[in-house]
């Protein structure tokens, strides 16, 4: 409120309408939060209802939560109805719900039930987001989807394997879908974070080094980092979103826009 009572500037996302899977916790949490702040409604997407329905209260009266399951299509184009019926447009849809594999390191052992799992939600689950966002959005003639992908789906890593595979088909589903729906003024971008410690890290990273404190593992997901003097934070993917979803980015597609501090230059 604050921000946009004093500043002269408008508002980035004034009388904008999004929605955000995967927004209960984390970086859809903090996007959610920047667009309402930029001037946005926000519709948050979750599975986790209590967890969805308890952020939609904090982030206050222009958020509100539908339960979604991203691996039911049906689900998916409920939640763009929802969104449809209650606000009559929609601007902007952030793919954003993801999952780790929680695999052992080795590749021997996979279960490939668990790659199953994992590209049900992080590839089908953003397929189906952007297919039945593209059907509002095409006869409205305009439109932003986002996705996150990941640092991972640029360079793999030990462990990696299954969930790395995810946000690869992430990067080419946007590049694909951005060249189908430009010529309907539709951009589709993604973004790449760094590990950020976020409850789903912390789950994996608990999996993988049992014997070590929660506090230890954030530090050593910010030990990572390349760029002295800071780290990665749910906050800088959700300015990058803000970019992205603005615009500010009017003449942006097809683009995955890298959040690591350089990690991925070495
Ligand atoms: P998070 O655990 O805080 O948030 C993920 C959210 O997705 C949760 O609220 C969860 O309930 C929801 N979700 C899981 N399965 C779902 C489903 N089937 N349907 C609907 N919602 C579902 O983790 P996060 O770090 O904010 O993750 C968000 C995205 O960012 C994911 O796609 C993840 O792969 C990606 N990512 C995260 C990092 C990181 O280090 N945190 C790095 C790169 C990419």
């Amino acid at each position: 409120f604050f921000n946009r009572r004093f500043s002269s500037q408008p508002a980035r996302l004034d009388g904008k309408i999004a929605l955000i899977t995967g927004a209960a916790s984390g970086i859809g949490k903090a996007t959610a939060e920047k667009f309402i702040s930029n001037g946005a409604k926000v519709v948050i997407a979750d599975i986790k209802e209590k967890l969805g329905q308890d952020t939609a209260k904090q982030l206050g009266p222009n958020a509100t939560f539908i339960h979604c399951d991203v691996t039911k299509e049906s689900n998916i184009s409920d939640a763009v109805d929802f969104t449809i019926s209650l606000h009559k447009k929609l601007d902007i849809m952030y793919n954003n719900a993801g999952i780790a594999c929680n695999t052992p390191p080795s590749i021997s052992d996979l279960d490939l039930a668990v790659f199953d799992k994992v590209m049900n939600v992080n590839v089908r689950g953003v397929l189906a987001g952007v297919k039945h966002a593209s059907r509002v959005m095409i006869p409205q003639r305009s439109g932003s989807i986002l996705c996150t992908a990941s640092v991972t789906g640029l360079m793999g890593g030990l462990a990696q394997h299954t969930y790395s595979v995810s946000k690869v088909a992430v990067i080419g589903i946007v590049k694909s879908l951005a060249s189908e729906l430009c010529r309907y003024g539709i951009r589709v971008n993604c973004i790449s974070p760094f590990p950020i410690p976020t409850p789903f890290v912390i789950e994996e990273m608990v999996q993988l080094f049992p014997r070590v404190e929660e506090a230890k593992l954030e530090k050593m997901i910010f030990d990572l980092s390349a760029l002295e003097g800071t780290v990665c934070e749910t906050n800088d993917i959700a300015n990058a979103a803000l970019f992205l979803a603005s615009d500010d980015a009017k003449y942006v597609s097809g683009h995955n826009l890298v959040v690591d501090g350089a990690f991925t230059c070495f």
